[in-house]
């Protein structure tokens, strides 16, 4: 009788709420009034001005603001945070998830959120103490940081963690940057072990952490934000100190629903069995399907919360990005599990369902985004064949993949070049990416002296307004399919 992942949630709203934060809503996975991210990667993103002392960018109910909480839907598949490569791969990267954050501005900080973090997962939960590792920042030179000596004590006066079961770490793990400049400081987390005992009996898991390894994960980050970083990478310190946390919830569901995959909760289950359905194969079956079907399960939420949130498939910025995943999720689905028809959007009421009481944007913009989501599928699946084709004589005998080839199957297939590489690296290819990006830059270049923009032209579809959908006439992303025309 495990908790169901809607409890799990609930249950971190309740225990911050008693502890006086106020609920808010999660922001949309594009961001709003910030040029400087292309998605929401961390929770703190909405809360930006508010760590910068930035009043002019706040609602006033939010200057009032000491504590919040909330689960934020956050993309992490460009930028400093890109895990794309490994979703579907592994089991516990997504490009979409949902971040549980507790924030402090300016009011509490570290003594009380580690001693919460503890308190949540130890006594509320019930995770094994013994099982748990936290880890704290070893400072840096280059930055004039001292060690986090603080978070060490606190971790050892605070929770009942063993002293051995405290590990420093470097910048690399334990000082978070939402991006190249904006708010950071140093961080500590906590790691799980959940390997069985004789494994932990022969190898201590302290020797797992950050080594991606699932049996160790990370599950909880605890940022102390004291800095804004500059564009010419000094740290300028910030007029107060603040708490800024973030958990993988499909972690924390997979944790404590005892799963050893994040697809094995109650999270993924709607949209495997729906793939499963559509393709005739069961999850389980073999390695390779069961790829293909994470990578769908998992690419349909990012790609359908970037369409409801105001961000469609195009050819620059945002739009690309959502177009990338698309398509992979397209190939995957077309070379692995022979779904040759649009398929993909079936998949968006199950989604839609699961999630109307958390985030009801996809409910209420549900028929736009199967709509789009179809006509790109379509326009896609028009040309993936021949490309794949194409690419399989392309690479037939060759140990890399020309320049010239990459671009071809871009330019003529609709193939983004990761997509390529991807298919290369199931090969054992290489692709000559320089070249690829010297002859895109060439046409870019042509386009420009022909005084006309080229594939540039679709940037203002990146800004369509979501509210706006019921009277914006969608002009479609390129000419190959009418259904993107959309009133
Ligand atoms: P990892 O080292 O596993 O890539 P991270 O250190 O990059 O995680 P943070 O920036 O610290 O992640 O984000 C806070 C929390 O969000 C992490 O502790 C983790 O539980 C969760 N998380 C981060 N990236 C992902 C992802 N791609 N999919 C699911 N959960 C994630
Ligand atoms: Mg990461
Ligand atoms: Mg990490
Ligand atoms: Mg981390």
């Amino acid at each position: 009788s495990h908790k169901s992942s809607a409890q799990i949630r609930q249950d971190f709203f309740d225990f911050f709420e008693e502890k006086d934060h106020i609920i808010v809503s999660s922001a949309p996975v594009v961001p709003q009034n910030d040029p400087t991210l292309l998605f929401t990667n961390a929770g703190m993103n909405q809360f930006k001005p508010i760590f910068l002392g930035e009043e002019s960018g706040l609602k006033r109910e939010e200057k009032t603001w000491k504590r919040a909480a909330d689960t934020q839907r956050c993309i992490r598949v460009s930028g400093k945070h890109n895990d794309l490569e490994e979703v579907g791969h592994d089991t516990y990267h997504h490009t979409l998830f949902e971040m549980l954050g507790n924030w402090s501005f300016g009011d509490y900080f570290k003594k009380e959120a580690i001693g919460w973090a503890w308190e949540l997962l130890v006594d509320k939960w019930g995770l094994e103490p013994d099982r748990m590792y936290a880890t704290v920042f070893e400072g840096d030179e280059e930055d004039g940081l001292p060690v986090d000596q603080e978070s060490i004590d606190l971790w050892k006066s605070e929770t009942g963690i063993a002293e051995d079961h405290i590990l420093k770490f470097d910048k690399k793990d334990n000082f978070w940057e939402m991006g190249d400049t904006g708010p950071c400081g140093p961080c500590s987390e906590v790691h799980i072990d959940l390997r069985p005992d004789e494994e932990r009996e022969k190898k201590p898991g302290a020797d797992l952490v950050n080594m991606d390894d699932p049996r160790v994960m990370e599950i909880w980050n605890l940022v102390f934000i004291q800095f804004n970083r500059q564009p010419d990478s000094s740290l300028k310190k910030l007029p107060a100190r603040h708490v800024d946390t973030g958990m993988g919830f499909e972690r924390i569901c997979a944790v404590l629903q005892g799963k050893k995959s994040n697809y094995d909760t109650d999270l993924f289950e709607p949209l495997l069995d729906k793939i499963s359905e559509l393709a005739g194969i069961d999850y389980g079956d073999n390695e390779q399907t069961d790829i293909a079907m994470r990578v769908i399960a998992d690419h349909i939420r990012a790609v359908s919360f970037s369409i409801a949130d105001g961000a469609s498939p195009g050819n620059e910025g945002r739009g690309y990005v959502v177009r990338r995943i698309l398509r992979r999720a397209i190939r995957y689905g077309w070379d692995k599990l022979d779904l040759k028809e649009p398929f993909f959007h079936k998949l968006v009421p199950t989604l839609a369902e699961q999630f109307k009481e958390v985030f009801p944007v996809l409910v209420k913009q549900q028929d736009y985004v199967i709509n789009v989501v179809r006509a790109e599928e379509k326009s896609f699946l028009k040309t993936l064949g021949q490309g794949i084709e194409l690419f399989n004589e392309m690479v037939e005998g060759k140990d890399e993949l020309s320049g010239e080839d990459a671009f071809k199957l871009h330019d003529t297939y609709g193939f983004p070049i990761d997509l390529t590489q991807l298919m290369a690296r199931e090969r054992g290819v290489e692709v000559d990416e320089q070249g690829f990006n010297r002859l895109m830059k060439e046409q870019k270049e042509r386009a420009r002296a022909a005084g006309k923009f080229g594939a540039d032209h679709s940037d203002k579809e990146d800004w369509i307004k979501v509210q706006d959908t019921d009277d914006f006439t969608f002009i479609g992303y390129d000419t190959l399919s009418a259904e993107a025309h959309i009133k």
